[in-house]
């Protein structure tokens, strides 16, 4: 099995270390033709602003939309998140995203950097899985499709911080930082091989 990571900017390495720790064949994705024949798809944390940018001066922004629409299965973790959000609060004026997954997220809202930190989350049929935030976009709403397999309560009540339409995912937290191969497991065991 084949699986992608965007690889234009953004914690690419890890992404592929984890894909190699399960035994998954990592493909990066730089270039319209690299999205053929992907099992699937992984958008790394990073900096949405400057992925979205590299998204159009690569070629991939509408190619990659358009593999969205049909069902690519796809899992993005922190700015891959705000990319595939439907709406995105506090972006830059020329923020777009995806419109994949059903959800509003305000970009870095738990926080600058300095408010970066780590906690455990409880993942559904995981268990206690490790979770890394860092500048990460909090899920401020959520449409009926949207199924949330961890929240996570930073004083203010539970917030998802692990979602899934469909054959789109997303984490507000790092699960490639982690060396707990896990989270991408759960994504890996729900793609076809083709
Ligand atoms: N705050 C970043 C952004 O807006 C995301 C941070 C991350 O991916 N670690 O893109």
């Amino acid at each position: 099995m084949r699986v992608g990571v965007l690889a234009l900017q953004g914690d690419v390495a890890e992404h592929r270390a984890t894909l190699d720790a399960l035994g998954v064949e990592a493909v990066d994705v730089r270039r319209p033709a690299d999205l053929d024949s992907l099992a699937g798809l992984i958008m790394p944390g990073g900096e949405s602003t400057a992925i979205a940018h590299l998204l159009g001066t690569s070629g991939l922004r509408s190619v990659l939309g358009e593999r969205l629409e049909t069902g690519l299965p796809v899992f993005g973790t922190c700015a891959g998140m705000i990319l595939l959000a439907s709406e995105v609060v506090d972006g830059r004026a020329d923020q777009w995203c995806y419109s994949r997954l059903d959800i509003a997220v305000r970009r870095n809202g738990y926080g600058r950097q300095v408010a970066s930190f780590e906690t455990t989350l409880e993942v559904s049929g995981l268990g206690t899985v490790p979770g890394v935030f860092i500048r990460a976009p909090r899920v401020l709403s959520w449409g009926p499709h949207v199924e949330v397999l961890a929240s996570h309560d930073h004083g203010d009540g539970p917030v998802p911080v692990l979602v899934r339409q469909g054959s789109a995912w997303a984490s507000a937290f790092h699960p490639e930082l982690t060396g707990d191969t896990r989270v991408h497991g759960l994504f890996v065991s729900s793609l076809t091989d083709r």
